[in-house]
C-alpha cells in the first residue's frame, strides 16, 4: 500500500488528505502537522476569533472523528526538521525518521516580522496562528490604544475588530493607499472612507521606524509621525515556510516552485498550497498566491498527480476580506492601470471590473453583492472583449455580456 505522508496540517495539507481519500480508498495517509491543534481555516482569526463570535470551534471544519473514519492518521504537535529524498523519509525534531512512497510540503507561511527596533516587545503582536488571535483577542478586550502597522487584507481586519471591541486604533501603511496590493486605487479611496468613517486614525505613506517600549505603552515613530499605543499588531503578509524544501536541494523561489499539478524539481515530492509557486494560465506566469481558495482547492490537482492523474490546478484567483459592514471580494487580477468600470447597485453595493486596452475583463470586485461572483467568475475566464458603453450602464444584467 503506497504511502502519502504530507508536512503542515493546516488547511492545505487536510485537503490534499481528504482529496487523496476520494481518490484512492487504499492509500495509506500520514498528515503530519507541528501545531497542537487539529486543521483549522485562518480566515476567522482576524474577524470572529477577534470579535469572539467564534471562539475558535467554527474555525476546525472537520470534527474530531473525521480524520480516523476516513483512515487518515494525523499526527499534531510532530515538526519535521529534516527531509532525507534519497532514503525517502522525514525527521522529526525528536530523531524520529518516517519514509512515505509520496511527499507533498504543506508547510504554509508565516508572519512576517518587521525589522524594526522595538518589534520584539511582547505588546506587539504578529497573527498567524489560533494562539495569535487568542492572545490578541485577550489584550483587545481590555480596549487598549492599538497601533496596527499594515494597511493590507489582515491590518485591516484586525484594525476594523479593534474599533467595533471599542479600541482606539491607529493604521500606519507605509504605501499611499490601502490595500495597494490587491484592489485598484478608487477601491483604495473607498476603504479609507469606510475606516475613518468609524474612527480609525489612517496614516498613509507612514512606514515604521522604531518602537519604543516604555512602562506604560508603546511610542511608534513612523516618517515624522509618533503615536503612543498600549498594544501595536504588525499585519505586512507573510513569508513562506521553504527551509525545509531549500535545504534538501528543491528549486526554490519565494516559495516552493512547481508545475501546475503541485510536481516539484524532485520525483514524489509535491508542494500544496500557500508555500507552492506555480505558473498559472490566468497570469501567464508562476505565482504563490496567499488565499483561502488556493489552500482549498490546489491541493486536490496534487492529490491526483499522485495519483497517476495530472490535471494543473486553474481557477480564476478569488479572495475576500470582510471589514465594519463590508464584504469585498476580489477575482483575476484587479490591476491599477486599467479601466475600473464602476456598477454601483442599490443599498450602497457595488461591482466593478478592471477592463484591459481591448476591453476584456481581468479582475473584478464586488461589495456586499456576492450574487454577481458566478457571472463575473465567467466573464473573466471568458476573455472577450466586452461592449463597455452597455457595461458602464449599470442596469444592464452582466448575464448580457456573456
Ligand atoms: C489571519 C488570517 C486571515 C486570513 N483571511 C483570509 C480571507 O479572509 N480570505 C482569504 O482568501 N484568505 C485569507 N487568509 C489566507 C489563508 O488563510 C491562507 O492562505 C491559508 O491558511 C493557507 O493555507 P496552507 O495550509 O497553505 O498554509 P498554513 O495555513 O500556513 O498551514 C501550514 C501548516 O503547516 C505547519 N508546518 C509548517 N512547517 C512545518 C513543519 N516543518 N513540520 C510540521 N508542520 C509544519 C504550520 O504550522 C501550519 O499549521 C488569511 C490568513 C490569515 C493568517
Amino acid at each position: 500500500m503506497a504511502r502519502t505522508l504530507i508536512v503542515g496540517a493546516g488547511q492545505a495539507g487536510r485537503r490534499c488528505a481528504e482529496a487523496l481519500r476520494d481518490l484512492d480508498p487504499e492509500a495509506e495517509i500520514l498528515l503530519l502537522g507541528e501545531e497542537a491543534h487539529p486543521p483549522y481555516d485562518r480566515p476567522p482569526l482576524s474577524k470572529a476569533v477577534l470579535l469572539g463570535t467564534d471562539p475558535g470551534n467554527g474555525l476546525f471544519v472537520r470534527s474530531p472523528q473525521f480524520y480516523a473514519e476516513k483512515r487518515i492518521t494525523l499526527r499534531t504537535g510532530t515538526c519535521v526538521e529534516a527531509l532525507d529524498l534519497a532514503a525517502k523519509q522525514v525527521v522529526t525534531t525528536v530523531g524520529e525518521r518516517i519514509g512515505y512512497d509520496s511527499l507533498v510540503l504543506a508547510t504554509g507561511a508565516r508572519a512576517r516580522p518587521l525589522p524594526v527596533p522595538g518589534a520584539d516587545d511582547p505588546r506587539v503582536h504578529l497573527l498567524r496562528t489560533l494562539e495569535d488571535a487568542q492572545a490578541l483577542r485577550a489584550a483587545l478586550v481590555a480596549k487598549p490604544r492599538l497601533a496596527v502597522i499594515g494597511g493590507g487584507l489582515i491590518g485591516l481586519e484586525v484594525a476594523a475588530s479593534a474599533r467595533q471591541l471599542g479600541c482606539a486604533v491607529v493604521v500606519l501603511e507605509a504605501a499611499d493607499r490601502l490595500m495597494a496590493r490587491c484592489v485598484p486605487p478608487a477601491i483604495s479611496e473607498m476603504s479609507a472612507a469606510l475606516h475613518r468613517g468609524h474612527g480609525v486614525e489612517l496614516h498613509l505613506g507612514c512606514a515604521l521606524r522604531r518602537i519604543t517600549p516604555r512602562a506604560e505603552g508603546l511610542l511608534l515613530e513612523a516618517g515624522d509621525l509618533e503615536v503612543e499605543a498600549d498594544l501595536a499588531v504588525i499585519g505586512i503578509g507573510g513569508i513562506a515556510n521553504i527551509a525545509l524544501a531549500e535545504a534538501a536541494g528543491l528549486a526554490v523561489q519565494d516559495g516552493i516552485l512547481t508545475d501546475g499539478c503541485g510536481r516539484t524539481s524532485q520525483p514524489d515530492v509535491y508542494a500544496a498550497g500557500e508555500v507552492a509557486r506555480f505558473p498559472h494560465p490566468f497570469f501567464g506566469r508562476t505565482v504563490r498566491l496567499e488565499a483561502w481558495q488556493v489552500a482549498q482547492n490546489q491541493p486536490a490537482a496534487v492529490a491526483r498527480a499522485i495519483c497517476g492523474e495530472a490535471r494543473p490546478y486553474d481557477e480564476i484567483p478569488w479572495h475576500w476580506t470582510d471589514q465594519f459592514d463590508w464584504n469585498l471580494q476580489v477575482f483575476g487580477t484587479p490591476e491599477p492601470e486599467m479601466e475600473l468600470v464602476q456598477r454601483p447597485a442599490e443599498g450602497g453595493r457595488l461591482t466593478a471590473l478592471s477592463v484591459d486596452a481591448a476591453g476584456r475583463a481581468r479582475g473584478a470586485l464586488v461589495l456586499n453583492n456576492g450574487r454577481e461572483a458566478t457571472p463575473l467568475r465567467r466573464l473573466i475566464a471568458a476573455g472577450k472583449a466586452l461592449d463597455l458603453a452597455l457595461l458602464r450602464d449599470p442596469t444592464v444584467p452582466l448575464r448580457q455580456f456573456l
